[in-house]
């Protein structure tokens, strides 16, 4: 019987990826309008993270009103990525951002794997 694959969820006190410092993001940055560029740029902190993340809660403080490309329903129109493709896409960014952050061993990349019913060691 095929597994239905697990949907991608943000989870709770992660905030990987308001980690902005350009030469960590250059994947991300590559992919980036002029404005938006700009944007983000403007973003960056002294210390690398993005200047409206929390880092007491590890959360967005202006969620509702974040650019376009910190959502990740906009992936697939940044990235050469269909549709369908993007559940596995936001997995493995995630997985990806969460490990360089937070290494592979940390709860952080724990929780999410576990959310996300995978290995903990992929
Ligand atoms: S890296 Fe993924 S799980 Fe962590 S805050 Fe960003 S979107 Fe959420
Ligand atoms: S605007 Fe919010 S979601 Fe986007 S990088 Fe900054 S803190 Fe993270």
């Amino acid at each position: 019987m095929k597994h239905k694959q697990v949907q991608w969820s943000c989870i709770n006190n992660c905030g990987a990826c308001c980690r902005l410092s350009p030469e960590e993001r250059c994947e991300a940055l590559n992919v980036l309008s002029p404005n938006q560029l700009e944007t983000y740029m403007e973003m960056v902190g002294d210390d690398g993270w993005c200047i409206n993340y929390d880092k007491s809660t590890r959360s967005c403080r202006i969620y509702t009103d974040r650019p376009d490309f910190c959502r990740v329903s906009n992936l697939p129109g940044l990235f050469d990525i269909e549709e369908s493709e993007l559940n596995s896409f936001a997995i493995r960014c995630c997985q990806q951002q969460i490990k360089s952050i937070y290494g592979d061993t940390s709860q952080v990349y724990r929780r999410f794997q576990y959310r996300h019913k995978l290995s903990r060691k992929k």
